[in-house]
């Protein structure tokens, strides 16, 4: 009894004819050695070893033969593709080296050649000195506090005990936001954060807050109507002018090296007794005081320099902010930081402070302190 598929030899079925086959191999390392980049070896594996490639052709006719010829046929088409994907991997290794090489050359970076990166900018000294005021009552444990620039009449005057026909209140010193009505100004001080800060922060309280003020001031080389104040404020249970001294002594020589302050009675409406503190001069130490031949442009020879104002918060101001002056007291003192920073640096003129131009800043970065 014979099937119709007895006789069939494997060698009839065109596609697995081992002469065909061995054919398909050839054009198929030909296709691989001709192959000069990744890609063209990934299209040579699709059209020689895809799924509709001849071999994987030849492949799905093997399933078509009887079982005593699938063996011979299956070994003959397993050598085929094995031959093929060993000849697949050598090439696509050696493509890659030569392509990671190429890629390499291409992106090659010369870290010989000279760049011209143009000027650099820097903080303005103003920024630079705050800061490092900063610095001096952060590491005492101060906390920074900031506030509005555009301020209610009565944080910046009512809150801080002046009167209503205090001359600071005259449209002369004052910006006033339109309409004057309203009862909104630019600060004219950095006092009002004090206020703020006794609200929000409660008691007891060590502050410091820098920032910039405004007064219908003229515009010249000692008068600028945008300024900076650093202020400072300590209220805590029995404080007292001594510690307002030490803590302007600490700041004096964390500046400046090994100088003194003194203090000088004065009036402010905020603070009783009141004082404007001096600074001992840095450079002349005070030699140059009745000493003709060794004149101190720094203080003008007079040893001293007129660095801001201070005093024991008056009572008023802690009832104002709803802190009992029977329990608490407390000292503040505020300087102009752009003064400050002329004669630390000796510049002349506050108008280069604001004028923008980079010799300036250049000229106080690099020069004495
Ligand atoms: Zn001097």
């Amino acid at each position: 009894m014979s099937g119709p598929n007895d006789n069939f030899d494997p060698k009839q079925v065109a596609a697995l004819d081992p002469a065909q086959i061995d054919g398909f191999v050839t054009e198929a390392l030909s296709a691989i050695e001709a192959s000069s980049t990744t890609a063209e070896l990934k299209q040579a594996r699709h059209d020689h070893a895809g799924e509709v490639s001849p071999l994987a052709l030849a492949n799905r006719e093997i399933g078509a033969l009887p079982p005593h010829a699938r063996k011979e046929a299956g070994q003959r088409v397993g050598q085929a593709r094995g031959r093929l994907n060993q000849a697949f991997a050598a090439r696509q290794e050696a493509l890659s080296v030569a392509e990671e090489e190429a890629t390499l050359v291409a992106e090659r970076v010369d870290m010989t050649l000279p760049v011209d990166l143009g000027p650099r900018g820097a903080l303005h000294p103003v920024t630079n000195l705050i800061d490092e005021m900063i610095d001096v009552f952060v590491a005492m444990g101060w906390e920074v506090a900031d506030g509005p620039q555009v301020e209610s009449e009565w944080h910046n005057f009512d809150a801080l005990n002046l009167a209503p026909d205090h001359p600071a209140r005259a449209l002369q010193d004052t910006l006033w936001i339109d309409p004057p009505s309203a009862g909104k100004l630019l600060r004219t001080q950095t006092s009002p954060v004090q206020i703020r800060a006794m609200l929000e922060r409660g008691v007891p309280l060590y502050i410091i807050s820098p920032g910039k003020v405004f007064r219908a001031d003229e515009y010249d080389a000692t008068h600028l109507p945008v300024f900076h104040q650093l202020e400072g404020l300590v209220v805590d249970k029995g404080i007292s002018m001594a510690d307002l001294r030490g803590t302007l002594d600490h700041l004096a020589q964390a500046m400046f090296g090994d100088v003194r302050t003194r203090m000088r009675p004065h009036y402010f409406p905020f603070t009783e007794p009141s004082a404007e503190v001096d600074l001992q001069c840095f450079v002349c130490h005070g030699e140059s005081v009745g000493n003709p031949e060794r004149p101190c442009r720094t203080c003008r020879s007079e040893g001293w320099i007129e660095w801001g104002g201070c005093g024991v918060v008056n009572p008023r101001v802690l009832a104002a902010c709803g802190v009992d002056p029977e329990v608490y007291s407390g000292f503040a003192f505020g300087m102009g930081v752009d003064r400050t920073v002329m004669f630390r640096t000796g510049a002349p003129d506050l108008r280069d402070f604001v004028e923008g131009d980079i010799r300036f800043s250049r000229s106080i970065l690099g020069g004495a302190r």
